[in-house]
């Protein structure tokens, strides 16, 4: 390797598996180079978060970063960790810096059967993570009066519209949306598109929103003109439909494509796609920013309750094939980028040795009671990367 990957450490179990993954899956087999940056809450603290901006300034320098997973602070996490303020989320803060949208993916097994029986290939969901309802503001109308839109450029536009006359209480709801953050979206879905050589799947409800659902949608035209030709190239679709029939179109489908939401969408679509697949331990994340800067992370938490059976000494079967997916990730796409061959084949191989372990029916806890066809043993998480490391070493020798 010459150009480092961003390294993020982090918190509770995941930092654990985090230093166990390398030690066993990674340093043993690539000349690893990393700029390494300790997301763990107590280094937050001590930097007053500045970590977390210098590690997504990285990431725009060098372009791909693997993160482990954090803590976001909350109330009693201020007193465990005796906290000097309540640092925000540090996805949330990467994000914003890189711009970016996260795509996520679930691991897929020929014995993990997904709820919905046709789904035989991942679905990616895609979620733009600005504006709608979350950015919001809200009245509740008391009497009787009316209500409008009012909307005064810089420049001298003016509009108003009659949103509705109430003739008794209510409620009102104002949303935003901009150009600029949809652009963007748009961007990182074309891209992670042409990347991963998925066909991209995008809905609204733009025959009811005729200005803000369609304005999307035309955004969404307009951006594709410039991938246009490699979507040719490789053969692969944009296909654009209303949110409802996207719904009914995805439960019968097979799988095997990446699906651009709006915010509210992808909230509830990822949790219902993650879930019918089987484990949140099985689900990966990578941040996509729109000029192509890429962060491999597992999309699961720091898994607290593990690790206080960890502190007290007691053995864990914590999963960490979203963790390793994370560095497969992350290693392939820095191999891909500065034409490193054997850095591509590393990451494949290591997933693949992942596959070899749990097909043998070798798994943590988690995945015993979603496996069909097999009759899986159950070991601690030492045991499994073991495992793993055994399978790699046959593939590579
Ligand atoms: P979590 O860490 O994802 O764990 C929730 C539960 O899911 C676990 O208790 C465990 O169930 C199961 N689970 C998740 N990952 C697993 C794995 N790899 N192997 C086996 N089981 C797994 O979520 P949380 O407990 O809500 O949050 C813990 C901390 O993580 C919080 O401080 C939160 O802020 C943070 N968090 C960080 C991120 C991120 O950095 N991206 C995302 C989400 C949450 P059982 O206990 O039943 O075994
Ligand atoms: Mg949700």
């Amino acid at each position: 390797m010459t150009t480092p990957i961003v390294e993020m450490d982090g918190d509770e179990m995941t930092r654990i598996l985090w230093k166990m993954i390398k030690d066993e899956l990674i340093l043993p087999f690539v000349d690893l180079k990393t700029e390494y940056f300790d997301l763990g809450l107590p280094e937050r603290d001590k930097t007053d978060d500045k970590i977390t901006i210098e590690a997504a300034e990285a990431t725009k320098k060098y372009g791909v970063a693997v993160k482990c997973a954090t803590i976001t602070p909350n109330a009693q996490r201020m007193t465990e960790y005796n906290l000097h303020q309540m640092w925000k989320s540090p996805n949330g803060t990467i994000r914003s810096i890189l711009d970016g949208t996260v795509f996520r993916t679930p691991i897929t097994l020929d014995s993990i059967h997904p709820a919905v029986r046709n789904w035989k290939k991942p679905i990616t969901i895609a979620r733009h993570a600005y504006g709608d309802v979350y950015k919001s503001v809200e009245i509740r109308a008391e009497e009787e009066g009316v209500a409008k839109l009012v909307f005064e450029g810089k420049n001298g536009q003016k509009e108003e519209v009659v949103i509705h006359e109430f003739k008794g209480p209510g409620v009102l709801q104002g949303m935003h949306n901009t150009d600029k953050s949809i652009r963007s979206f748009a961007h990182s879905c074309f891209k992670f598109a042409i990347d991963t050589k998925q066909d991209l799947w995008f809905s609204t409800k733009d025959t009811i929103s005729k200005k803000y659902d369609a304005r999307f949608r035309e955004i969404f035209d307009e951006v594709f003109e410039e991938y246009k030709s490699d979507f040719e190239r490789l053969g692969l679709e944009y296909f654009y439909t209303l949110i409802d029939d996207a719904v009914a179109r995805v439960i019968r489908s097979n799988g095997g494509f990446i699906w651009a939401c709006k915010n509210y969408d992808g909230d509830v679509m990822s949790d219902m796609v993650s879930t019918a697949f089987g484990s949140l331990a099985m689900m990966t994340s990578v941040l996509v920013s729109p000029d192509g800067k890429y962060e491999y992370e597992a999309a699961h938490g720091t898994v607290t309750r593990h690790y206080y059976k960890h502190l007290k000494g007691e053995e864990t079967s914590t999963n960490p094939m979203a963790t390793i997916f994370a560095w497969s990730g992350a290693l392939r796409k820095r191999g891909e980028l500065d034409g490193l061959p054997e850095l591509v084949n590393f990451g494949n191989q290591l997933e693949d040795a992942c596959f070899d372990t749990l097909n043998a029916g070798i798994v943590t806890k988690d995945l015993v009671n979603l496996m069909e066809g097999i009759t899986p043993t159950a070991v601690n998480s030492e045991q499994f990367l073991k495992a793993i490391r055994e399978n790699l070493e046959k593939r590579l020798a």
